[in-house]
């Protein structure tokens, strides 16, 4: 749903496959397929997400379909929001209708929850807990390549097409594997809103976001400079806010800022949520990246000399998502 209109899904299939073309044609490594085994999969999701917002995600297709069979043939939107409580909503109440849960537990209408979504997102997360088992047996660099991505997502809600926090999840798995300090860096042209959430009181994983600033740019309700953590957290968050039209000097110049918070807090290991939408043809984006650009980002990941595990976020400039995350991937490649 965008301004009011049923619209295309920027967030196709096409947008895999265009990568995993590109990875055959210039090959990184060995290419896997996890094994999708929800039972295996749930304690790792579950020490990212809340029960609630698990239960409702495993249910809400069917819930979708049983208040009315026609549903089968429409995408699952909420369409009515408990807003917070200086509005009078009460933010306790557990409505048992699904067009109401939805309301609870989806930040935007862009998410469409489809009958496969639940299995995609735990397909997801079986990917990004596969790249960290590499990565915590000695891989230098592990790419989960997922669709739907996952970096808007927190630990109870959905949103900005993501359902699981694939990048929040392999952290965890990161720290949980041994790895006393992760930092999370994101580079996608959005805020991670949803991984600043999952870590905001915590002192264990760091967060930093690059991204189009929020006055103007999505997810607009969080991503500011002066969010910086809460708690025992509070300094283990920081974000660049970069305006529409930010080009390669300034981006890298951030960039090189989040790698030395990243060398100051002394990170065993690194997570990058992987977004392409930098890209200057990107079509719902307002950076100015350019293809070769990204081999260069590449290399400035490897610099702090970290195992780095990518999660692919978004971009969708389809055709040309797979030459520059390829780009960025042989760039870290070559310099790690
Ligand atoms: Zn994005």
């Amino acid at each position: 749903m965008f301004r009011g209109r049923l619209v295309a899904s920027h967030e196709s299939p096409a947008r895999l496959e265009h990568v995993l073309a590109e990875l055959r044609r210039r090959p990184l490594g060995e290419l896997r397929e996890p094994a999708l085994d929800e039972t295996a999969l749930m304690p790792a999701v579950r020490a990212v997400h809340e029960p609630r917002y698990l239960d409702f995600l495993r249910t809400a297709w069917d819930d979708w379909v049983a208040l009315d069979p026609a549903n089968a043939d429409l995408d699952a939107l909420p369409s009515v929001w408990p807003l917070p409580n200086r509005h009078g909503f009460r933010q306790d109440g557990w409505p048992d209708n699904i067009a109401a849960r939805l309301g609870q537990f989806a930040f935007d209408s862009g998410t469409p929850l489809t009958a496969g979504s639940w299995r995609a997102a735990l397909g997801g997360a079986a990917c990004a807990l596969a790249a960290a088992q590499a990565v915590l047996a000695g891989e230098r660099g592990a790419f989960a390549l997922t669709r739907p991505p996952g970096h808007h997502a927190g630990p109870g809600f959905c949103g900005g097409y993501c359902f699981l926090n694939n990048a929040a999840i392999a952290a965890q798995a990161l720290r949980d594997g041994g790895h006393a300090r992760v930092a999370v860096l994101d580079v996608d042209y959005h805020h991670g809103n949803g991984t600043q959430t999952v870590f905001y009181e915590r002192a264990d994983v760091l967060t930093l976001s690059l991204h189009g600033d929020p006055r103007t740019e999505y997810p607009f309700f969080l991503g500011h400079a002066d969010e910086r953590g809460a708690g025992a957290g509070e300094g283990f968050n920081r974000n660049w806010p970069l305006p529409r039209g930010t080009g390669l000097a300034t981006w890298r110049a951030a960039l090189d800022q989040a790698l030395q918070a990243v060398s100051d807090f002394g990170a065993t290991a690194l997570v990058v949520p992987l977004g392409l939408d930098t890209f200057e043809g990107d079509p719902i984006s307002g950076f100015r990246l350019r293809s070769a650009d990204y081999a260069g980002i590449g290399a400035a990941l490897a610099s702090p000399g970290l195992p780095t595990l990518f999660t692919f976020e978004g971009g969708y400039a389809v055709a040309e998502v797979g030459v520059n995350a390829v780009n960025l991937l042989e760039g870290f490649e070559r310099a790690a």
